[in-house]
């Protein structure tokens, strides 16, 4: 059999990460440079279900250290608008960088390179920073989230936050035709392309406490206690898929990636350890398809807006959506437009991006990408 997962449950996530990764085979690590990639792009604490558990990434240090690892790097490029040092602070990745005595690095600061994708449909090439060619090993230490725009994120989606700067922000901005897309989202394709030159050697996904609902940042945390280990991204995020209740083919970049050859989705082809994993399968709420649920009498008219700008939304409308009456339109709702296929909103449409601003004649267009919070709320005056 091809990949190997194993899923174990318990209560502290240093203890539960290490048990694991004792029983697990890695391959030779002796002198190597590894680079973990926790998700530690916001500012988060540790056990919201946003961040990765700091302890999840002690463990997997001290384990690196036992097989002789020369030099183990944290490493994370943070989200648009947010202070890498003070995220490393809040998520406590600083506190493992020192306690452990391990590099910390804020990705976006060296330099970047490029990395050519053969047969990319999307995308034919990714900016990363440089730095990265210094690793032989790269994990990816996701936390299991659901997510807006691409239904989950784990270990695959997390390796998007090693591109570097804005070039995060490119994958949401991709417009191509439908014979080029055949109907699956630009975003998927692009993960699913990234994925042929930027897989991970080993996947930790971080389910102690997860995220349901509105991932990957403003949903509810979901405690589950669990951690899964595998040697191949894909079949770890495919059998943590199925523990959140989905059937990983319908989630569309595990499913492109699969396409691609790079492992296997199909977890009767998977061994999992347990065999009776699915005895822990507790399905996760999905993330709402429009942002009115959580905000009554206010209207988004989302087409193809990128997490960034969605986040920045959901960050404004938590701080003014009580100060948004007199930008009710005749049907008594704010109405609010994104993203960059957007054709159609009433007028007098708040407009929030770039990428809406070929809209900006219909109502009060904000620029940015995206702009944040308080700048929306001074152009609005509120
Ligand atoms: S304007 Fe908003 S939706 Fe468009 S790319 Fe920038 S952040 Fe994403």
């Amino acid at each position: 059999m091809g990949s190997l997962v194993i899923v174990s449950k318990g209560k502290d996530p240093y203890r539960t990460t290490k048990r694991i990764l004792q029983r697990f085979p890695l391959p030779d690590l002796e002198g190597k440079s590894v680079l973990i990639k926790p998700n530690a792009a916001r500012l988060a604490s540790p056990g919201d279900g946003v961040t990765t558990h700091p302890r999840v990434v002690a463990a997997a240090i001290d384990h690196l250290k036992e097989k002789g690892a020369r030099r183990i790097v944290i490493g994370e490029s943070c989200i648009f608008g947010v202070n890498a040092a003070e995220a490393f602070r809040v998520t406590g990745m600083k506190e493992v960088s020192e306690e452990k005595k391990v590099e910390l690095l804020d990705l976006d600061q060296g330099d970047p390179m490029e990395i050519a994708i053969p047969n990319g449909k999307v995308i034919r090439k990714i900016k990363v920073p440089a730095v990265l060619k210094q690793f032989h090993f790269i994990i990816s230490v996701p936390v299991m989230k659901t997510h807006m725009h691409t239904q989950v994120t784990l270990s695959i989606k997390n390796m998007k936050g090693l591109l570097w700067r804005r070039e995060k922000a490119r994958f949401h901005q991709l417009r191509y035709d439908k014979k080029v897309t055949k109907g699956d989202k630009e975003l998927d394709i692009a993960i699913s392309e990234m994925a042929s030159v930027l897989f991970p050697h080993l996947a930790v996904i971080d389910g102690t406490v997860g995220m349901e609902g509105m991932g990957p940042a403003y949903g509810r945390g979901k405690r589950m206690g669990m951690i899964l280990v595998g040697d191949n991204a894909l079949s770890a995020d495919a059998v943590a898929a199925r523990l959140m209740g989905l059937r990983p083919k319908t989630v569309a970049h595990l499913r492109l990636t699969r396409e691609k050859g790079l492992g296997e989705i199909d977890p009767q082809r998977i061994s999992v350890v347990p065999r009776d994993y699915s005895k822990w399968v507790v399905p996760f709420e999905p993330p709402p398809s429009r942002l009115s649920i959580p905000f009554p009498s206010v209207m988004v008219h989302d087409e193809g807006s990128c997490s960034a700008c969605l986040s920045t939304l959901l960050v404004f409308l938590q701080d003014y959506h009580s100060k948004l009456t007199d930008y009710r339109l005749e049907d008594q709702n704010v109405h609010i437009g994104i993203g960059k296929h957007l054709k159609a909103c009433p007028r007098g449409t708040i407009l929030i991006g770039n990428c809406a601003s070929k809209m900006k004649g219909r109502g009060i267009f904000i620029q940015g990408c995206p702009p944040v919070s308080s700048q929306i709320a001074d152009c609005l005056k509120i």
